[in-house]
């Protein structure tokens, strides 16, 4: 299967595993991640987040509910809201949830914002899980015809060491887990000396939901940066 398919059964894989019941896309683009997971109802809050607003709005309508999503009695109600707005900044909308996912953003974001970033999800967001997805550079090699970054849009492409150098500062900073693993395998014997297409690490914050002390319901100065784009009740 394409390689985007594998990343999203990736996180499809771990929600089934871990059954969160909030969980927010950073960079969700045409929201097709967010498409698969609103059939796994463990989830009662689904949310996105993208710089791009167009281009969200461009899908979001896809989301809507079709009539036959009301006739499972068995659900139990979904909530899903679509904002705009950069993961550099911080919203207290997005505070306390289970899970986060950044598949293949980190790459469009400058070094400096990657550090922006890193503070506002694990600093601020302090979500339970974290999955983040990235290319691997040492695999370019593999890919035919490939001169330079995978996109031209990318600011960087992270070889195994620099990923796992940036995942572990950021554990010894905001307090979590880290293990890392891939999908898009390398073909047969070369899968140690190049690792995965695409490199994913998955976080945990250590002491799980009670491993943040911070108050959150204390939302005197709470701050709201994104701009809502839709809503839905299912
Ligand atoms: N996650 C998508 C998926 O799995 O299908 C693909 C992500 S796409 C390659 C990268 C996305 O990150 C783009 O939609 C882009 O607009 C978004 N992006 C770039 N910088 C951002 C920022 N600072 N805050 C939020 N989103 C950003």
């Amino acid at each position: 299967p394409a390689l985007h398919r594998q990343r999203h059964q990736f996180v499809i894989d771990f929600v089934k595993q871990h059954k969160p019941k909030k969980v927010v896309d950073l960079g969700c683009s045409e929201c097709s991640l967010l498409k698969k997971l609103r059939f796994h109802r463990e989830i009662e809050l689904l949310v996105g987040l993208d710089v791009n607003g167009a281009k969200v709005k461009k899908h979001m309508y896809g989301l809507a509910p079709i009539s036959t999503d009301y006739l499972q009695p068995t659900y139990d109600q979904l909530c899903i809201e679509l904002y705009q707005g950069s993961v550099t900044q911080e919203d207290a909308r997005l505070r306390g949830f289970d899970l986060v996912t950044a598949i293949e953003l980190i790459e469009h974001l400058t070094l400096a914002d990657v550090g922006l970033f890193s503070a506002v999800l694990f600093g601020y967001m302090t979500p339970v899980a974290v999955i983040v997805s990235t290319p691997n550079s040492e695999f370019n090699p593999l890919l035919p015809g490939l001169r330079g970054f995978r996109h031209s849009d990318h600011k960087f492409e992270w070889t195994r060491a620099e990923f796992r150098s940036w995942a572990l500062k950021v554990c010894l900073d905001y307090g979590y887990e880290v293990a890392f693993t891939g999908v898009g395998q390398a073909p047969q014997g070369q899968q140690e000396s190049v690792g995965f297409c695409s490199q994913i690490g998955v976080f945990h914050r250590i002491g799980g939901r009670n491993g943040c002390n911070m108050l959150l319901d204390d939302d005197a100065d709470d701050v709201f940066s994104y701009t809502l784009l839709y809503s839905i009740k299912y």
